[in-house]
C-alpha cells in the first residue's frame, strides 16, 4: 500500500492522519498515512530513509518546514516564495516540495463567503504561516494587504521579498482605524492566550480569521466578536484545505473539504 507520513516535533496532536483517512475513504483510495515524531537532529536522515523505503509522500510540520526545503530537488514557486514546504512528493528517488497552506486558507475564506477581490486585508504576523499565504492572497486580487508584526523589521523584510505595490508593512501601534475588510491573525498569539494589540475600531465590521483553532473561540476571535466583527472564523478549515491540496498533489483527486470539516467539528463538540 502507498505510504505517507506527517513528520513533526511535537506531533501527538496532529489531526492529519484522521483527515487523510477520511479523504481516502471518500475518494476510495488505498493508502496508509501516519504521524511520526522526529528528534530535532534526525530530520534529514529520517526523510531520506523514508524516501528510500519507497514511500510516496509526506507532510512536514513545525518546526521542520524550512529545513525540508533544503532536501528538495525541485520547489514550486509558491513554496519558494513561502520559504517553507509542507508537502513532499517522492518520484523515482527525487523529492518535490510544495506549500499548500495558502491554498488551504484561501479556499476556507471563500467557503465562508469572505470577500477577497478588491478587499483591504490586514495580515497580522510575519512568520512562516504569514509568508506562505501572501502569494495566494495576492492571486485573489485584493485592493491591498497590510502586513503588521510585533517585530516590524520582519514585516518590512517580507514586503521587500515580494516586491508588490499592493503590500505594505506596519507595526501594531499604528493600526487604529476601521479600514479593513478582513483581518487574518497569522500570529501564534492565540496559543498563549494573547491578542495582538490592535484597537477595537479595527475589528468592528471586519471579517476576522484566526489560523489557530480549538474547541472554543480563540482569544482573538472572542475579542473580535465582542467588538463587532462581521464574522469570525477559526483555522480548522484551513487545516483541512491544505490537507486536501496535498492529497490532490499525491493522488490526483481533490477530496471534498466540507464533510471532513463537519466530522472534525462534531468530534470537537463531543
Ligand atoms: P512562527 O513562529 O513562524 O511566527 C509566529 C508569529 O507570531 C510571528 O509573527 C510573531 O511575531 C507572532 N507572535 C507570537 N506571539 C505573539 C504575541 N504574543 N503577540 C503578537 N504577535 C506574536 O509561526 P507560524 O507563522 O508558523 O504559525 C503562526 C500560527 O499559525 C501558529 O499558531 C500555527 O499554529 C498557525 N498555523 C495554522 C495553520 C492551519 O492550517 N490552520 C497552518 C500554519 C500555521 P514576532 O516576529 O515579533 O516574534
Amino acid at each position: 500500500m502507498d505510504q505517507y507520513r506527517v513528520f513533526g516535533n511535537p506531533i501527538k496532536q496532529s489531526r492529519s492522519p484522521f483527515i487523510h483517512q477520511l479523504f481516502a475513504q471518500q475518494t476510495k483510495q488505498r493508502l496508509n498515512y501516519q504521524s511520526k515524531y522526529v528528534e530535532l537532529d534526525q530530520f534529514e536522515q529520517t526523510i531520506k530513509s523514508f524516501v528510500k523505503s519507497g514511500a510516496k509522500g509526506a507532510n512536514i510540520t513545525v518546526p521542520f518546514k524550512e529545513r525540508a526545503m533544503t532536501l528538495c530537488d525541485q520547489l514550486t514557486e509558491r513554496a519558494q516564495l513561502a520559504g517553507a514546504v509542507n508537502t513532499l512528493t517522492f518520484v523515482e528517488g527525487k523529492i518535490y516540495g510544495d506549500n499548500t497552506d495558502g491554498e488551504g486558507l484561501v479556499k476556507d475564506l471563500l467557503n465562508n463567503n469572505i470577500p477577497l477581490k478588491n478587499s483591504r486585508i490586514l495580515l497580522l504576523g510575519a512568520g512562516g504561516a504569514a509568508k506562505g499565504v501572501i502569494l495566494p492572497l495576492l492571486a485573489q486580487a485584493p485592493e491591498s494587504i497590510v502586513i503588521a508584526n510585533r517585530t516590524v523589521s520582519k514585516a518590512e523584510d517580507l514586503i521587500e521579498k515580494f516586491s508588490n505595490d499592493k503590500l505594505s508593512a506596519s507595526g501594531f501601534d499604528t493600526l487604529t482605524e476601521a479600514k479593513f475588510t478582513l483581518i487574518i491573525n497569522a500570529t501564534s498569539a492565540s496559543l498563549t492566550g494573547n491578542v495582538p494589540p490592535i484597537t477595537s475600531e479595527c475589528v468592528a465590521n471586519a471579517y476576522c480569521y484566526d489560523m489557530v483553532y480549538g474547541k472554543e473561540l480563540t482569544p482573538f476571535l472572542l475579542w473580535a466578536k465582542e467588538n463587532g466583527a462581521t464574522k469570525v472564523v477559526d483555522g480548522l478549515g484551513m487545516l483541512v484545505g491544505q490537507a486536501a491540496e496535498s492529497f490532490r498533489i499525491w493522488r490526483n483527486v481533490l477530496p471534498e473539504i466540507a464533510p471532513v470539516l463537519k466530522v472534525l467539528r462534531t468530534k470537537d463538540d463531543s
